[in-house]
C-alpha cells in the first residue's frame, strides 16, 4: 500500500469546488405529462388571468345588490360550462350553479340557502352587498403577473397552476442521466446466496434511491470487478450517455482500488481525497468532452462528472448528500441546492475528529419550541442503522472540542419527524 498522492482538501471548499464545475443542463420544452418534478428554466407569467370570468363561488342565484329584498322573474341558468346568454336587468335573477359565468348586469350572487324559490319568482334577503359569492375575473393571477420563478420545481401546486393558465408544455432543465456502478471483488447481487467473505451489493440501491430522490436518470451498470480492464469496459459505453459516473468503492489508498487511475485516464481528477468523516476517500473528476461524432446528443459542450464514492455504505450516502445531491440540484437548475437547516438542540455530547468536518448522523425530537437532536448510535461508516431513520445531519468542526449537550447548533434537514 502506498500512501495517497492527493491532497486532503477541506471539505466545504471540495464542495464548493464541484459545484464551480458542475454546468445546468440545457433547456427543453415538455408536456405536463412530462413535467412533474422537473425544474423551470424560465419564469412563468400568466397570458391571462384566472379566474378568466367572474366565476360563481355558490350554488344559488345571481341578482344586483340593489334588488335586495325583492321577488324577481328568474331568467334560467348558469351552470359550469354553459354561460347563460342573457342580461339580468332590474327584477331578474339568474339560477347559477358552481363555477358559471356570473351574467352580465348581476353583481351579487345569493346561496340557496338564503332565497326562497316560488316557481319562476325567487325573493331574496333584504340585505346584499355587490361582489359577493363569486370571484372577480383576474381576482387569483392577473393576467402579465409573474406567477412563477426559474428555478422553481413544479410540484402539484405549481403544474396545476401552469395547466389552469391554459399552458401546454413548460421549459425545463434537462435531466441529469447518471451511471451507477459499485465496485468490489466481494460484491455479489442482493438476493444471490453470498459464499464467505463475499457481500451483497447494497450501495447500488442505497444510490440507486439517493439519485432518483435528486431527480436524476438512473443506469445500472451493475458490479464491476476489482480488475482495471474489466472496469473500464463497463463505464466505456455508459460514457457515451451519460452526464454524470457515480461508482462506489474502489476509491481508498488499497492496492485493489482503481477508480481514481479509471477516472485520471478518462479525464481530470480534482478531488482526491476530503477532511470528511465519513468519506475521506471521496473522489471527483471531469471527464474529457465527447467525441464530436455525437449522434444528435446535442450536448457536447456540457461537462460531465465522475465521482467516486468510497465504498463503505454510510460513506458513500453522505458524500452523495455533501457533494453529488447539490450537484444533481444545479444541473436540473434548481434555485436551492442545498437541504434546508434548521437550528437544533444538542441533546448529546458531540465529539469531534481530530481533522476532519465530521456529519453526524441524528435524530429530532420537538421539546416545547424547538428541535433537540439525539445521535442514531455508533457513527461507524458500515453501519447503515447509522443513517436509516435519521432525521438530519449535524455538521462537527474538526479540532479537539467538540460540541457539548446543550448547545444549538445548524441541522441539515432530511426528514421533519
Ligand atoms: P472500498 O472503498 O472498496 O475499499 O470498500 C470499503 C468497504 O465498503 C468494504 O468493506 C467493502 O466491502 C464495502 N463496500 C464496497 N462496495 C460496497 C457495496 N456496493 N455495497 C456494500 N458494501 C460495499
Ligand atoms: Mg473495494
Amino acid at each position: 500500500m502506498k500512501a495517497s498522492t492527493y491532497p486532503l482538501l477541506d471539505a466545504a471548499e471540495a464542495a464548493e469546488m464541484v459545484l464551480d464545475r458542475t454546468p445546468v443542463l440545457a433547456v427543453e420544452q415538455v408536456t405536463l405529462a412530462d413535467a412533474p418534478g422537473r425544474v423551470l428554466a424560465e419564469d412563468v407569467i400568466a397570458p391571462a388571468s384566472l379566474p378568466p370570468f367572474p366565476a360563481s363561488a355558490v350554488d344559488g342565484y345571481a341578482v344586483r345588490a340593489a334588488d335586495a329584498g325583492g321577488t324577481l322573474r328568474v331568467l334560467g341558468e348558469s351552470a359550469a360550462g354553459r354561460p347563460l346568454a342573457a342580461f339580468v336587468g332590474p327584477g331578474t335573477a339568474a339560477r347559477i350553479l358552481t363555477g358559471g359565468v356570473v351574467p352580465d348586469g348581476a353583481d351579487c350572487v345569493v346561496m340557496i340557502e338564503d332565497v326562497r324559490v316560488d316557481g319562476e319568482v325567487v325573493t331574496v334577503p333584504d340585505h346584499l352587498r355587490a361582489g359577493t359569492n363569486f370571484h372577480a375575473p383576474g381576482a387569483d393571477v392577473r393576467a402579465g403577473e409573474h406567477v412563477l420563478a426559474r428555478g422553481t420545481q413544479l410540484g402539484p401546486a405549481e403544474l396545476g397552476l401552469v395547466a389552469s393558465l391554459g399552458l401546454a408544455r413548460v421549459a425545463v432543465h434537462r435531466r441529469p442521466s447518471v451511471a451507477l456502478m459499485s465496485t468490489g471483488d466481494e460484491l455479489v447481487e442482493a438476493g444471490k446466496a453470498a459464499g464467505r467473505g463475499q457481500i451483497p451489493d447494497s450501495n447500488r440501491w442505497a444510490l440507486l434511491a439517493a439519485l432518483l430522490e435528486a431527480g436524476a436518470v438512473v443506469r445500472l451498470l451493475g458490479i464491476a470487478p476489482d480488475q482495471p480492464e474489466a472496469l473500464r469496459e463497463l463505464v466505456a459505453d455508459a460514457l457515451a450517455e451519460a452526464d454524470v459516473l457515480v461508482t462506489s468503492g474502489g476509491v481508498s489508498v488499497g492496492t485493489h482500488d482503481l477508480v481514481k487511475p479509471l477516472l485520471e485516464s478518462l479525464g481530470t481528477v480534482h478531488i482526491g481525497r476530503v477532511k470528511l468523516k465519513p468519506g475521506k476517500p471521496f473522489t471527483f473528476a471531469t471527464l474529457s468532452s465527447l467525441p464530436p461524432s455525437g449522434e444528435g446528443l446535442g450536448r457536447v459542450a456540457e461537462a460531465r462528472l465522475a465521482f467516486g464514492l468510497p465504498g463503505f455504505p454510510v460513506s458513500s450516502l453522505v458524500t452523495f448528500e455533501v457533494f453529488v445531491r447539490p450537484a444533481l440540484r444545479k444541473m436540473q437548475g434548481f434555485a436551492k441546492v442545498q437541504r434546508p437547516t434548521l437550528p437544533v438542540r444538542l441533546g448529546y455530547d458531540a465529539r469531534a475528529s481530530a481533522d476532519r468536518t465530521e456529519y453526524q448522523r441524528v435524530t429530532l425530537r420537538r421539546d416545547g419550541q424547538e428541535f433537540v437532536a439525539e445521535t442514531t448510535g455508533s457513527q461507524s461508516s458500515s453501519r447503515l442503522m447509522s443513517l436509516a431513520g435519521a432525521h438530519a445531519l449535524v455538521r462537527i468542526p474538526p479540532g479537539d472540542q467538540g460540541i457539548k449537550a446543550g448547545e444549538v447548533v445548524d441541522a441539515i434537514i432530511l426528514a421533519l419527524p
